[in-house]
């Protein structure tokens, strides 16, 4: 269901209008792209369309939004009234007298709703990039509204019955590809969200999804509240040793908030590892917290998780076995690339026994530094972050702050990203300050083939702020469609901390690999060349679309990139290739412990939704850890990144979608061996991957794409190696 562009119209206006990015914690929807604004925009009242700049299409460039225009007061009468709107269009769909024809349906479906779209693409990005109370506010009152309006549209027996029709029959439409999928997409997704059910198992359908959002909620309302509750407090300065300044600060303002001044609160995160931990000295308080963490949801009390987990485990089962499915995951990865719970237990499980290995040569490495220094005890999960903080300072210590100056951010824009998008497709990039922007530190580029052919608009908005959610994400205000002859709008946002006026942006290395991340999702909804809107640029399965944004990655660390945009930001001095070394060897630190946890997480999830109703037990917590034993994953030292009880990705996020980032990353490193085998950084290297993946956004199935590209089948062994997981199992140390 999620691909649907319907679907995806709601959640960009539910603040979920965002590619989702691996580099970020909250769990996100895919990209929301679809939101094209046809030519023909419905027709509004004179006055009216004066005073609500969304109710006729923008006449800016590119249809870009009219941001000095649109206020607070103009997003809930929009988007009501183009959920009304909508619902006239499909209505009228639906009762035609006239038969069915794939014009009359599959593509009117494809036109409707063109006011919510467009409002939609720029709420549901600004309510995240650019909030207020108003805004969240109309957030709130629209959720029930849009779940309502959703359920109206794929659940309406008429309107399924004429694409029944249309799809039973395809055969004889004489339709080209890409209109045949469209026509098989459109019938999928009514299929998968219960359209052919009988009436009452549509009530019961129904009834189940209520459950489910209830659950959701009470879930994740229950995991904030047992974070707080299980914070913990010390009373003793001294058993802080360790810990920054700044954070024993915290930790006093946070006791004092709590009613307990003159204490000391250390807050929780919402995964399994804390960030105290790399610090503490004091051994009993590491354990103190890593026991904190570990058991919220699961130790009794009115926060306790454990029966909804079994609840929903159940019910979605249930759903399942209903719609036709032999479980939950089988439902949800029919719909993405990977296809079976076959490819996705194959990838964990192939990955899992070396993941463990490397662990167990960092913990080995740990324990050399624990035994040296007398300590006479085991390394525990507590222990883990503290002892790899002293392994990292000794292999390869280095300050982040002689780097910065290397990356200052214009400079890595124009002459890293921009001039790798140059080298690669011959892009050419040229400011419109003309153009209007919600902020004045926003800034727009018009982006041009090589040869002048104007492609779209490319928005960067990178400063940090206070009504700017976290991470990094893309989004695209206007999506490209040959239906509606539309060209892409795309916008990239970071949270890099603003300098003071005047000072230059001196970036960290993390903040610049994201921006080429972040600038891969643009150039998947730039380069979209698709007819129908359902399938532009980033609307792509969940598990592909963290996928070309990791490969435009590879070029952060590309010499030639590199040598154009490394410059010292007062000298213009190249950055010292030592520096660079350490930069890139502590890529590797790490990555036994963070791939076992993050495999162990994406296991459980599988676990979970893989059982059939009946197979659901009644100890979430015995249950939780048999299937680690299993998966050979029950490593004590390194826990599952997130435990069932408070693993919000899944219970509230994308059920049996947490593997995603991994499967996108297979096939990333895939390509990022292709271009090394082809010579690297080439036009015609880039042209091939426009031309075969960039280009087709969901128009053709997501691993046809890969094949198209790669010519041939995925393997893992390329991710192994960039995780450092190929060296033999069980081996030394
Ligand atoms: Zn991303």
């Amino acid at each position: 269901m999620k691909t649907h562009r319907l679907t995806l119209a709601l959640a960009a206006a539910l603040g979920l209008s965002i590619t989702a990015c691996s580099k970020t914690e909250a769990p996100q929807a895919p990209a929301t792209d679809q939101a094209a604004a046809p030519a023909a925009a419905p027709a509004a009242a004179p006055a009216e369309a004066s005073a609500n700049p969304f109710f006729a299409v923008s006449a800016l460039p590119y249809q870009m939004p009219e941001f000095d225009k649109i206020k607070d007061e103009h997003y809930a009468p929009a988007l009501e009234r183009g959920m009304s709107e909508q619902r006239a269009e499909v209505d009228a769909i639906a009762g035609s007298s006239e038969a069915a024809t794939f014009e009359n349906t599959i593509v009117a479906l494809e036109k409707t709703g063109a006011l919510l779209t467009r409002t939609a693409a720029v709420f549901g990005n600004l309510a995240g990039a650019n909030t207020n109370p108003v805004m969240q506010a109309v957030q709130a009152d629209m959720a029930p509204k849009f779940s309502a309006h959703q359920d109206a549209i794929l659940l309406d027996g008429k309107l399924f019955a004429r694409i029944k029709q249309l799809y039973d029959g395809r055969d004889q439409l004489g339709l080209d590809a890409e209109s045949l999928r469209l026509l098989e997409r459109y019938h999928t997704d009514f299929v998968r969200a219960g359209a052919n059910l009988s009436d009452a198992d549509k009530e019961t359908l129904k009834a189940m999804n209520s459950e489910l959002a209830t659950l959701a909620t009470t879930f994740s309302q229950n995991v904030l509240k047992e974070v707080n509750a299980s914070g913990v407090t010390v009373t003793d300065v001294a058993e802080l040793d360790g810990l920054p300044a700044e954070a024993i600060t915290a930790a006093a303002e946070a006791a004092k908030a709590a009613g307990n001044e003159g204490q000391y609160l250390l807050a929780l995160q919402n995964t399994s590892g804390q960030p105290p931990l790399t610090n503490l000295t004091n051994r009993d308080l590491r354990k103190k917290i890593m026991e904190a963490s570990l058991t919220r949801g699961g130790r009794g009390g009115e926060f306790d998780n454990r029966d909804i987990v079994a609840r929903v485990a159940k019910l979605r089962a249930e759903r399942a076995a209903m719609l036709g499915y032999e479980t939950h995951a089988a439902y949800v990865l029919e719909d993405e690339t990977a296809k079976t719970v076959g490819a996705v237990n194959k990838l964990l499980s192939d990955l899992a026994p070396a993941a463990v290995a490397n662990a167990r040569r960092e913990a080995a490495d740990m324990q050399a530094i624990i035994d040296a220094e007398g300590g006479g005890f085991q390394l525990e999960a507590a222990d883990w972050a503290f002892y790899a903080e002293k392994v990292r300072k000794q292999k390869y210590d280095f300050d982040e702050s002689q780097l910065r100056p290397y990356f200052e951010l214009d400079n890595v824009l124009v002459n890293g990203v921009f001039f790798a998008a140059n080298q690669l497709y011959g892009l050419e990039f040229k400011e419109r300050k003309d153009l209007p922007t919600y902020r004045s530190d926003v800034r727009v580029w018009e982006v041009f083939e090589s040869d002048g052919k104007p492609l779209g608009l490319f928005i960067g908005d990178f400063y940090a702020r206070s009504n700017k959610r976290g991470g990094a994400w893309m989004n695209a205000y206007v999506a490209q469609n040959g239906l509606t002859g539309t060209s892409p709008v795309v916008a990239n946002h970071q949270n890099i901390p603003k300098p003071s006026d005047g000072q230059p942006t001196l970036m960290t290395f993390d903040e610049v690999t994201t921006m080429f991340h972040e600038f891969g999702h643009a150039l998947h909804g730039l380069f979209s060349n698709v007819k129908y809107p359902m399938f532009s640029g980033t609307s792509v399965p969940r598990d592909f679309v963290e996928y070309p944004s990791q490969v435009n990655e590879m070029w952060a660390t590309d010499p030639t990139i590199l040598a154009n945009y490394a410059k010292h930001h007062e000298t213009g001095e190249p950055i010292p290739q030592a520096l660079l070394d350490k930069v890139m060897a502590t890529e590797q630190f790490g990555q036994g412990h963070a791939t076992t946890e993050y495999l162990a997480a994406a296991m459980l999830d599988q676990s979970w939704h893989q059982l059939k109703a009946d197979q659901v037990p009644a100890d979430t917590l015995a249950f939780e850890a048999q299937a680690l034993k299993q998966a050979g994953l029950d490593y004590a030292p390194v826990p599952p990144r997130y435990r069932s009880t408070y693993f919000s990705h899944i219970m509230v996020g994308y059920s049996a979608g947490y593997y995603a980032y991994l499967w996108s990353e297979v096939l990333d490193a895939e390509s990022v061996e292709w271009f090394k085998e082809n010579g690297g950084l080439k036009r015609e290297n880039g042209d091939h991957f426009r031309q075969t993946l960039l280009s087709r956004g969901g128009s053709v199935d997501a691993m046809q794409l890969f094949r198209d590209f790669r010519g041939r089948d995925p393997e893992v062994g390329p991710l192994l190696l960039r995780r450092g997981l190929d060296n033999p199992i069980g081996g030394s140390k």
